[in-house]
C-alpha cells in the first residue's frame, strides 16, 4: 500500500491512487486505506474534496456494465474527523470485513452470474431441451449432472459458512475456502455450459460467454485464487505465506 497520509496541525493531506473501484466515478464518498506514521488507518473522503479524482477505467471486456474507476488523491486535505475510529487494528477488522461479508458475497454470483447463474443455465438448458440448439446426444447429462452436484456444494458450503459468520465464529480462512471455491466453480460451471452449446456457445443468442466473463472479474475481485490459496496454505502450516 503506498498510498500515504500525513497529520499536520489540524488536519490530514493524503496523496496516491488506486486502480479498480467499483462506482469510484459515480460515489459521494470514498473509504481511502493509507499509510499513515501511526499505521494503516482509513479515510472517509468526500469525493468533491479539491485533489480528489476518479477517472473510468474503459476498454474492459468483463462486467462492462458495471463502473470502475482509478482513484486518484492529489493533496487532498481532510479534517481530523475524516479518519475512521476504533484505532488501527479496529481499521483492518474493518476493512477486512468490508471484502469478507461472505453471506452477502457469496450469494451475489447467486443473484447474478456466479451459482445461480449456473443454475439458471442448468434449468435454461432443462426447459430448451425441445430446442433444436441443444445437442441431443448424452454427454450433455453427464456435465449438467457435475454442475449441479457443484452447485449445490456450494450453496451449502456459503450456507455454512453463513451460518458461522451468525454465531460469531467465522474465521477469514475460511471466507478465502468459500470464495475460492464458488468463484471458481462458478465460471467453471458457464465455461462447461459454453461448451456443450457448441459454436452456438459463443453468440448472443445464449448468455452463458457474457456471464464467464463477467465471472472473470469475479474471480480477481473477489481476492485472487492464488491469494486466497496462500491464505489458507498459511492456516494449515502456520508459515508466513507473504513473507
Ligand atoms: C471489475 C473490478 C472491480 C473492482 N472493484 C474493486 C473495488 O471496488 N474495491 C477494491 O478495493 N478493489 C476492487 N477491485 C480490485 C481487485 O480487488 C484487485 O484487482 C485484486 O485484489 C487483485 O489485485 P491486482 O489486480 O493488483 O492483481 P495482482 O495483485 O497484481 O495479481 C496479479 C496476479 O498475480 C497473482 N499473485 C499476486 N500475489 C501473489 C503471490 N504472493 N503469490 C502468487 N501469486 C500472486 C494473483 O493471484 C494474480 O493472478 C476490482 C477489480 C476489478 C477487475
Amino acid at each position: 500500500m503506498r498510498t500515504r497520509a500525513k497529520r499536520t496541525v489540524d488536519e490530514w493531506v493524503i496523496n496516491g491512487t488506486k486502480m479498480w473501484i467499483t462506482n469510484g466515478s459515480v460515489a459521494d464518498i470514498a473509504i481511502v486505506w493509507a499509510q499513515t506514521d501511526e499505521g494503516i488507518k482509513g479515510f472517509l473522503v468526500p469525493t468533491d474534496t479539491p485533489g480528489f479524482s476518479a477517472p473510468k477505467i474503459s476498454k474492459k471486456l468483463s462486467l462492462r456494465a458495471s463502473i470502475t474507476s482509478e482513484l486518484v488523491l492529489e493533496d487532498v486535505h481532510l479534517p481530523p474527523d475524516s479518519v475512521l475510529p476504533g484505532g488501527n487494528r479496529s481499521a483492518w477488522a474493518a476493512l477486512l470485513s468490508q471484502r469478507g461479508p461472505l453471506r452477502h458475497r457469496l450469494r451475489c454470483p447467486r443473484r447474478g452470474a456466479g451459482l445461480s447463474g449456473g443454475s439458471d443455465r442448468v434449468r435454461g438448458f432443462r426447459a430448451r431441451s425441445s430446442n433444436a440448439h441443444l445437442p441431443r446426444f448424452s454427454s450433455p447429462r453427464p456435465s449438467l449432472a457435475d454442475m449441479t452436484l457443484e452447485l449445490q456444494k456450494g450453496f451449502l458450503l456459503a450456507l455454512h459458512l453463513g451460518r458461522l459468520k451468525d454465531d460469531h465464529r467465522l474465521q477469514s480462512q475460511q471466507v478465502s475456502l468459500g470464495k475460492l471455491n464458488n468463484v471458481r466453480e462458478a465460471l467453471s460451471i458457464a465455461r462447461e455450459c459454453r461448451a456443450i452449446l457448441g459454436a452456438n456457445g459463443i453468440t448472443l443468442e445464449y448468455p452463458v460467454l457474457r456471464h464467464a466473463n463477467n465471472l472473470e472479474s469475479v474471480l480477481t475481485y473477489e481476492g485472487t485464487s492464488e491469494v486466497h490459496q496462500l491464505v489458507i496454505g498459511q492456516a494449515l502450516t502456520g508459515e508466513n505465506a507473504f513473507g
